[in-house]
């Protein structure tokens, strides 16, 4: 069964005889993650489509191209992306207070990748802390270029940041800052046009993919223009643009109120049974509780860029760790993506064999699918899965199973391509 769904394919790359896709290796263990994933790869795409192949064009970024150019990150790499609009990366290196910004989101921001999608969905086999894993089943569309993450900061105790705090306090008569003198800030950007491309591209999915429902993740209750936009955005949107095919919750809310409980509820179960999406909110905070208790209410998240990156993480470690989760940045206008494996460089286990290479081999898998071979990203989905029921599992799976055989990436990688 394939699960990690099918991202809509981007027209422009269907049939394309040789597509050119330039790969970011990465640092720490991403190159023995790449070289245990490559052959997967071409495999998989040759044994599927007999005239079409990928040529992967290693391109430098993080530590390695520091090393090699004195650049963190190079125009060429740049310029390779821009030309062939797609490409997967591993995990960078981000030197701690030297005041670089994460290349990370520093290339989300370049290419304008607002939607950041990570399909989360539990493979059998693989060790949880929940009782029930396999009802955790949902992709998250979370906001990728705004928000705290803007990089717009003003250190404690600076010139600039004491006349911003005066400015700031001007538009008030209690006092906002509680040690004025010795605050530092960051600013929360939120627009209107940032939040409805998002989720757009979220409730686009959601109808493609024949979901049940759409959650505004938002903390709406607290920061009421931001986070609060965020949802009141989202639900005049989906109200506004989808509105026969989908059934939001402020209508629910609203019969409630006008015609009682009975004609509501008979309003959301008609929506149900016509198989329309549920456009529902939830404050980001019960999110968290609910993910662990009801997983299975929750289909596509649609949600600001802060929030998303802690929900992520935790609904990655529901179903196995960010070692095994997906993750996609992508411009659904321009068309350009980058792919790329969820987790760090992971220092402590590099070049020990220990890495799990399949947050980067199914990062890959949606690449397939976006470029219109989800045939491929078929066949490998489900020789891992195969891997898996037969707890064949790099270490940091082996340690958490009773009766798992320990095997290190090259190994791993070497038993899924047998099976392809
Ligand atoms: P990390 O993800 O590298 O490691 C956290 C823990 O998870 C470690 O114990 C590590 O061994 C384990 N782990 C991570 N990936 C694994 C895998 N594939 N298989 C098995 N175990 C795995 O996070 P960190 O330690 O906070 O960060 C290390 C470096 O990575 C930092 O420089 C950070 O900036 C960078 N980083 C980069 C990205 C990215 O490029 N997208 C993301 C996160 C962190």
């Amino acid at each position: 069964m394939k699960d990690i769904d099918v991202i809509k394919t981007n027209s422009a790359f269907a049939g394309k005889e040789v597509t050119r896709i330039p790969v970011i290796v990465g640092d720490g263990i991403g190159p023995e993650i790449w070289v245990g994933s490559r052959p997967i790869l071409d495999k998989a795409i040759k044994k599927t489509y007999a005239h079409r192949r990928i040529d992967w064009i290693e391109v430098l970024a993080g530590k390695n191209a520091y090393e090699k150019t004195g650049k963190w990150l190079p125009k060429e790499t740049l310029d390779a992306i821009r030309e062939d609009k797609v490409a997967i990366k591993g995990p960078l290196e981000t030197p701690i207070g030297i005041g670089r910004r994460s290349l990370t989101v520093t290339m989300r921001q370049k290419f304008d990748l607002y939607a950041c999608v990570r399909p989360v969905r539990y493979f059998e086999g693989v060790p949880s802390p929940l009782k029930e894993p396999e009802k955790t089943n949902m992709t998250i569309f979370r906001e990728n270029t705004e928000d705290v993450y803007a990089g717009i900061e003003f250190a404690q105790g600076e010139e600039d940041t004491k006349k911003l705090i005066d400015y700031l306090q001007s538009f008030y008569d209690d006092d906002k800052f509680r040690f004025r003198n010795t605050t530092a800030i960051g600013i929360k950007p939120i627009s209107k046009e940032g939040s409805l491309r998002l989720i757009t591209a979220a409730i686009d999915y959601a109808i493609e993919n024949n979901k049940e429902s759409v959650t505004l993740v938002h903390k709406g209750n607290i920061m009421k223009f931001t986070e609060g936009g965020f949802e009141k955005w989202g639900y005049e949107l989906a109200e506004r643009k989808y509105g026969d095919k989908i059934f939001s919750m402020r209508t629910y809310r609203r019969l409630l109120k006008d015609g009682g409980r009975d004609v509501a509820d008979q309003a959301l179960k008609t929506a149900k049974k016509e198989g329309l999406v549920i456009i529902k909110d939830i404050i980001a905070d019960n999110f968290l509780q609910q993910i662990l208790l009801h997983p299975e209410k929750f289909d596509v998240i649609a949600t600001t860029n802060l929030n998303g990156d802690y929900m992520s993480d935790a609904l990655a470690a529901q179903v196995g760790g960010i070692g095994i989760s997906p993750g996609a940045n992508i411009n659904y206008d321009t068309g350009y993506a980058i792919f790329e494996a969820t987790h760090g460089t992971a220092p402590d286990i590099a070049g020990l064999g220990k890495a799990n290479p399949c947050s980067f081999i199914l990062s890959a898998c949606m690449l397939l699918d976006y470029i219109g071979m989800p045939e491929a990203s078929d066949l490998i989905t489900t020789a891992i899965e195969e891997a898996f029921k037969e707890k064949k599992v790099t270490s940091d799976f082996a340690s958490l199973m009773d009766d798992a055989q320990e095997v290190s990436t090259s190994e791993f990688c070497n038993i899924i391509l047998e099976k392809i």
